[in-house]
């Protein structure tokens, strides 16, 4: 549920996720508020009670618009609003929801949404990190995105994401691709070995290194020290 449903179509329209999509792999749907709002001027905002800058998403025109896809869906989704309030969102929470029934978002817009409604429909709020964006839009993307690649059969081979950063609590070991050399610097020789047990071992020495220079705070957890 957005205000701008061509920004998010747009991108959930290319690459990856635009293909899962077309394969019907995926269902993933933008809705547009705006044409649930009952005022006379289109208007779906409003001045804050209370004073103060900006303008307050309604209740009503998003109340309607959820009512609208829980009667086409047949079922009431889990609903989750994006807000820099909410829990920040992990790979963890990605992988649950992936395994799940679906779900509903939530996009705000300027200064956000109504607290009634909020008390009234969400289940659950998601932030994408400590910063604050002018909108739902972008979190809401990297939320469905993050989610639907771990759909099965979204990407070619399902085991790929189980190798990759935060998804076993390390990084990812570094990736090489062809030319074996490029501007004097060389493919580590291990990976041309053809041993899967030597590179397997290398990359897991390698995970470790990267988590232990880049992201302290996770390989102690990992080893299970906090
Ligand atoms: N006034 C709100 C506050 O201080 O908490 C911020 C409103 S923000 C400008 C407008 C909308 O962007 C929010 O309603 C939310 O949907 C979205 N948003 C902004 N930052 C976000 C973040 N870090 N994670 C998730 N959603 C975010």
């Amino acid at each position: 549920m957005t205000l701008f449903p061509d920004m998010c179509e747009r991108v959930l329209s290319e690459s990856i996720i635009g293909r899962a999509r077309a394969a019907g792999k995926i269902d993933v749907r933008c809705t547009d508020i705006r044409p649930f709002t009952e005022n006379k001027h289109g208007r779906v905002d409003d001045y804050p009670y209370g004073g103060g800058m900006g303008m307050v998403m309604a209740a009503q025109p998003i109340y309607d618009c959820f009512q609208s896809i829980c009667s086409e869906r047949g079922e009431r989704p889990h609903l989750i609003y994006m807000s820099p309030k909410g829990k920040v969102l992990t790979q963890a929470r990605a992988l649950e929801l992936s395994h799940g029934d679906g779900f509903a978002v939530l996009c705000g817009h300027y200064e956000g949404v109504d607290q009634r409604l909020l008390d009234e429909i969400v289940d659950e709020e998601i932030s994408i990190g400590d910063y604050v964006l002018t909108g739902g839009e972008l979190p809401a993307l990297v939320l469905t995105d993050t989610v639907c690649r771990l759909v099965p059969g979204v990407l070619s081979n399902d085991a790929c994401f189980e190798e990759e950063s935060h998804f076993g609590g390390l990084l990812e070991y570094p990736q090489y691709t062809r030319p074996v050399e490029w501007r004097g610097r060389e493919v580590p020789e291990v990976l041309l070995s053809g041993n899967h047990a030597v590179i397997e071992r290398w990359r897991h020495e390698r995970a470790v290194e990267e988590t232990e220079q880049k992201r302290p705070d996770m390989l102690d957890i990992y080893q299970g020290k906090l």
